[in-house]
């Protein structure tokens, strides 16, 4: 591989333009018009990109992290957008139309959810709960429900039911996993996309920097809560998850 290119599947794939800059991610075309380029950053942003700083190797992290969880979901039989690694911040993913609608699930109380409600943190949530919210940076992704993103024609009612159901077979298989090595998953973010032929599938990232993973031995946050909250280098609960999940899945 050079910088911009690289042999993939038995072709040459040249990276593009940048479609998409995220607060995390850049997302690049590629040659092949059903292949999109996406690099991880080291930028760590909170507060909906109000706050923000450079971590380096946190792009390795959760990119490795990222491609070790899609390889376990396909290995489950789950589909997603992830088609392979090319470098140690880059991989190739599927062409997808995003579904403009933030998927949450929650294991556990906390965050928002605990604001917005005034419960307790960290209180099994069962059965679990599943939120929608609207992916705009400039509304500060609001909270959106099932009549409304119908409505606003982001999905319909069946895409909907698709949505839920993904969602709930990937928190199947992550708590199982997550469980297996010592690290409750509280709650965290999924997206979709429609491939060309209308299907929906997974897409996005997988990576402690949107979910909230917990020690279940030590109670300490292993993911970005660690940045929100000022308690430290994020790097080290990664670099922890990232070890624990290659030595459970090698
Ligand atoms: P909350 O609604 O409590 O802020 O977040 C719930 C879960 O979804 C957390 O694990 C959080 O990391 C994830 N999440 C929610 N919205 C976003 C977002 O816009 N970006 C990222 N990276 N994660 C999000």
């Amino acid at each position: 591989m050079t910088e911009n290119t690289v042999e993939f599947g038995g072709q040459q794939l040249t990276r593009g333009d940048l479609l998409y800059e995220g607060k995390a991610k850049q997302v690049f075309a590629t040659n092949d018009p059903s292949i999109i380029w996406m690099h991880y950053m080291d930028q760590v942003t909170a507060l909906n990109g109000k706050v923000k700083e450079e971590y380096s190797g946190k792009g390795e992290l959760n990119s490795s992290i990222s491609n070790l969880l899609f390889t376990y979901l396909s290995n489950q039989g789950l589909q997603h957008h992830w088609l392979g690694s090319i470098s140690a911040t880059d991989e190739l993913v599927k062409k997808v139309d995003i579904i403009p609608l933030e998927v949450v699930t929650r294991n556990y109380t906390a965050g928002h959810f605990v604001s917005r409600f005034g419960v307790e943190p960290m209180q099994q949530l069962s059965p679990r709960v599943q939120e929608l919210y609207y992916k705009s940076d400039e509304l500060d992704d609001p909270f959106m429900n099932d009549s409304q993103a119908v409505s606003l024609h982001f999905a319909s009612e069946a895409d909907l039911k698709t949505v839920y159901g993904l969602a709930d077979q990937v928190n199947e298989l992550l708590v199982a996993l997550f469980n297996k090595i010592d690290i409750t998953l509280i709650d965290y973010k999924l997206e979709f996309g429609r491939l060309a032929d209308g299907q929906i599938i997974l897409a996005d990232e997988l990576s402690p920097d949107n979910m909230r993973l917990v020690d279940q031995k030590t109670g300490k946050s292993l993911d970005k809560d660690v940045f929100r909250q000022k308690q430290g280098d994020l790097r080290v609960g990664y670099q922890d998850v990232l070890q624990r999940l290659q030595d459970a899945l090698k």
